[in-house]
């Protein structure tokens, strides 16, 4: 994994940054996924959540060994606790 370059942060000059949720006036995070998209994350850990994060790359990965990852440090998607996602997603 790669330290955040100016290439990313040119590409994506949103993450790391929190911003308001148009759907439900939540905080959302903004971090790089696997696949190099900007995704709003939560920005409070949650035990059931299914991803970790790492703020130093700005980037989300998806928890493959649970024993691994005290739930402190598991995140989840706003795309999964938005109660207006329909909303969210049409942005
Ligand atoms: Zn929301």
């Amino acid at each position: 994994m790669m330290k955040i370059g100016l290439e990313t942060r040119q590409k994506h000059p949103n993450v790391g940054k929190i911003s308001t949720c148009r759907g439900c006036g939540a905080p959302i995070l903004w971090l790089i996924s696997p696949k190099d998209k900007l995704t709003p994350i939560d920005p409070a850990p949650t035990a059931r959540g299914n991803l970790r994060i790492d703020l130093d790359y700005g980037v989300w990965l998806m928890i493959l060994n649970f024993g691994e990852v005290p739930p402190e440090e598991r995140y989840i998607s706003h795309f999964a606790t938005c109660p207006n996602a329909k909303e969210f997603r049409r942005g």
